[in-house]
């Protein structure tokens, strides 16, 4: 059984055997152990006193960075292997699981470099006889926790800046996918991270990661995963008046306006929401069209769509794998049942695929529907799998209201010529993240986030590692001559 890394030791779990099945076959590939509530409270303590040794917390940002760039050379060095634990931990094809531990190598590097360029403020002192400046602080035990779709990525997101900050890190991984979280923290071990400032203890979230967040001396929940928990977490943080970061669910609108260029905006809409099939935050579920070429591009949306291949996430080629597991694909699948008893029209897809080997995992079909407004259950909740429903508008105003009509404002895909057009709706959209003429490209120095219920905070960009610090101001006095107020 594959240990957890407690505070800079491998060791075995005190909880139950967790399980690593490969969602291509339903076979397993490993068991590994996971933490109890005693294994978290040891973490926390140990990282506790890790952040505050002058070995990490009077270190140079440079000395930091150190570490982060060798981590980043190490996840290098170890592409291909990453890449594949990942496909066969998640299901995901190995051309996304490559992408994925690529981002995470670039994230290290990235974030090496901002620590590098982060200076304190000199402030406006408010006479001659002061100087006054701002300088930042670490905050101490960051507890993160991540969801199953995109590990690797979404975990070096929190570790690099909290870390970089000169916090320490206790990391709950998704229960699904927790294999690549131990392979990272590996390679910050081999980097040469202090002992204490990271653990990684797997286990289910209302076990492991309830005990994180609660314990007094966790002082940021950094967490990516459903609105429903990030919630129950944000009440937590709320109530110990502590920082969140919260990267929470999408039902991102695709908008293609009546000038787009229907090549570009068929393949980018597609893409946007059959990658990863459709088990991404972001994907582009609902898709608004203009009236005006309406039939014919839904006609070549559909034509295209029926032509992507999906199989075995081992096989070079494949560009749609199988859905995390069983239980995620009753989900979906319970979601096309809905749509069809609202009245939906079925234009593609809609079963489980079952021809050869896709019927030993959980593989569904890239489906659209269409013949439903925004106001139908399936365009107002996360689906989270490969399902598009497709939705006719007739001008910009209704378009808007429609678009904006969501609990959710993750991000957005707008299809046109006209970039002015195109301007003056990504700033009226309520969402983080707008695609003009593209869709789902991510770079590291450009903030992530969600508005309205898809999150609070932003990832990614040179701030982030000022998300995991404090300001602290300090006043210098100058003076040679005693304080006037006490002159009698
Ligand atoms: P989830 O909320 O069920 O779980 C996410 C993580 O939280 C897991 O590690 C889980 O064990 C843990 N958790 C669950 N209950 C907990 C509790 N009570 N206390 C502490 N931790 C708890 O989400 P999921 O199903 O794993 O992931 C899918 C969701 O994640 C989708 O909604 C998706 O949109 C979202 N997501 C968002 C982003 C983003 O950047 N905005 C990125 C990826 C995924």
């Amino acid at each position: 059984m594959k240990a957890l890394f407690l505070a800079g030791e491998w060791q075995e779990g005190r909880g139950p055997a967790g399980r690593s099945f490969f969602p291509a076959d339903g076979s397993l590939n490993t068991e590994f152990s996971t933490a109890s509530t005693e294994d978290v409270a040891e973490a926390i303590s140990k990282a506790n006193q890790a952040w505050q040794l002058p070995g990490w917390r009077n270190s140079l940002p440079m000395e930091r960075a150190r570490v982060l760039y060798r981590v980043a050379d190490l996840i290098e060095r170890d592409a291909s292997r990453l890449a594949a634990l990942q496909t066969r931990d998640n299901g995901k094809p190995l051309s996304e699981t490559r992408g994925l531990v690529m981002s995470a190598a670039a994230t290290a590097r990235y974030t090496a470099a901002s620590l590098e360029t982060l200076d304190a403020e000199l402030t406006n002192p408010r006479s001659r006889d002061l100087l006054t400046m701002s300088v930042y602080e670490p905050l101490g035990v960051v507890a993160a926790i991540t969801p199953w779709n995109s590990p690797i990525a979404s975990e070096m997101q929190k570790l690099a800046p909290a870390l970089a900050a000169g916090n320490s890190v206790v990391l709950k991984p998704a229960e699904l996918t927790s294999l690549a979280a131990l392979e990272l923290a590996k390679l910050f071990e081999e980097a040469g991270l202090p002992k204490g400032l990271l653990s990684v203890l797997p286990g289910k979230g209302s076990v492991v990661g309830d005990a994180m967040v609660k314990h007094p001396l966790v002082k940021k929940i950094s967490f990516t995963g459903g609105t429903a928990t990030g919630r129950q977490l944000a009440h937590i943080a709320a109530e110990r008046l502590i920082g969140t970061s919260l990267e929470l669910g999408g039902k991102s609108p695709t908008i293609v306006l009546d000038d787009a260029d229907v090549d570009i905006a068929v393949n980018g809409v597609i893409y946007g929401i059959f990658s990863s099939a459709g088990q991404a935050c972001i994907a582009g579920s609902r898709l608004f069209v203009h009236a005006s070429l309406y039939d014919s591009f839904v006609q070549r949306l559909v034509e295209k769509a029926a032509q992507l291949r999906v199989g075995h996430p081992e096989h070079e080629g494949t560009q749609i794998g199988p859905l995390i597991d069983e239980k995620h694909l009753q989900s979906v699948d319970a979601y096309v049942q809905q749509a069809v008893a609202e009245g939906g029209e079925v234009l593609l897809g809609g079963q489980r695929l079952e021809q050869g080997e896709l019927a030993k995992g959980s593989y569904y079909a890239p489906t659209i529907i269409a013949g439903l407004s925004n106001q139908a259950n399936v365009c107002q909740e996360e689906i989270f799998g490969p399902v598009l429903v497709v939705i006719l508008f007739e001008n910009d105003e209704q378009l808007l209201v429609e678009a904006n009509d969501s609990v959710y404002g993750l991000a957005a895909g707008i299809w046109t010529e006209n970039y002015r057009r195109a301007w003056q709706l990504a700033r009226a959209l309520d969402v983080g993240t707008v695609w003009i003429n593209t869709y789902k490209k991510f770079s590291i120095s450009t903030p992530f986030g969600g508005f309205k219920e898809s999150g609070v905070g932003r990832e990614k960009g040179r701030l982030s590692i000022l998300s995991y610090m404090q300001q602290k101001s300090i006043y210098i006095g100058l003076s040679d001559k005693p304080d006037p107020w006490c002159d009698v």
